[in-house]
């Protein structure tokens, strides 16, 4: 496939290297139980790694000029469903109504122009695969696995924290791919968490996370006008935290107290 233009705009900078190929699928332990969605197959770099050890795998790619190339590759196999449709419309619950399955996991080489539409997108429509390896850029990697009292702790940080351990696997230099991106990246696992604290409302949990963090540089006073800040200082004052505290000062489990007593 020689005269494939590569298109920036979709993020394409495909892996060439077939030790990071076979690291980050062995990173997902993708078993015989397991139905996977990949995001972005590409040319297919983790595709045919992920189908040979996957039950099943659902596939979603936007560019359509992949389509022969990709039907051509995977030909031998029969347990997958290749999609040309944008990820962030598609309706992945629906779909995956279509499939009899132990556990979901999702596996990618995410394009780094949409990383964090793309985990909120999961997050908010709960398709919550038991496992996420994805390679993301190095920073974005970084603000996920941030943890509290350190600048890249944010709302989203929270957020995904509450429903998943995230782990940074390793790095990788930009040199492994053509084309070559501006960025290194880094490989992550996101698992499940088993032992989530008990949330009352999640909306109203999202909502004050987001209120928190809404002017970085200000305090949660500031941030936090028209909430109960009395009810908020006490609970604050329990952890040695306060109004003059910013949002980055505060852990999860606090803002889970927060939310469920106001
Ligand atoms: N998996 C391949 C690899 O590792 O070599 C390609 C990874 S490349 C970084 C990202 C892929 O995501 C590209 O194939 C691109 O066309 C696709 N893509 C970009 N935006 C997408 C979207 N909104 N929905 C689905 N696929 C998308």
């Amino acid at each position: 496939m020689n005269e494939f233009k590569f298109k920036k705009k979709y993020g394409q900078n495909f892996i060439k290297d077939e030790n990071l190929i076979n690291k980050i699928v062995d990173s997902a332990e993708i078993s015989k139980d397991s139905l996977v969605i990949e995001i972005g197959p590409g040319m297919g770099a983790l595709t045919t790694k992920i189908l040979n050890k996957c039950k099943q795998a659902i596939i979603y790619e936007i560019d359509v000029e992949l389509k022969d190339y990709l039907e051509y590759k995977l030909n031998k196999y029969n347990n997958y469903k290749l999609i040309f449709e944008d990820f962030l419309g598609a309706n992945v619950k629906n779909k995956l109504k279509e499939f009899d399955y132990k556990e979901l996991l999702i596996v990618a080489n995410l394009p780094y122009y949409i990383t964090t539409p793309i985990i909120k997108k999961i997050i908010e429509d709960e398709i919550l695969a038991d496992k996420i390896v994805i390679m993301i850029q190095k920073e974005v990697a970084d603000r996920f696995s941030a943890k509290v009292n350190t600048k890249d702790y944010s709302s989203l940080t929270v957020f995904l924290n509450y429903y998943y351990d995230i782990k940074k696997l390793f790095n990788v230099s930009k040199n492994m791919f053509y084309p070559k991106p501006e960025v290194d990246s880094s490989v992550i696992l996101m698992s499940k968490r088993k032992d989530k604290e008990f949330i009352k409302d999640i909306n109203k949990f999202n909502e004050i996370v987001r209120d928190s963090f809404k002017y970085k540089r200000k305090n949660l006073r500031n941030n936090l006008q028209g909430y109960d800040l009395v009810k908020i200082d006490e609970i604050l004052n329990k952890y040695n935290l306060s109004l003059t505290s910013r949002a980055e000062n505060v852990p999860l489990h606090v803002f889970i107290e927060i939310a469920n007593n106001i």
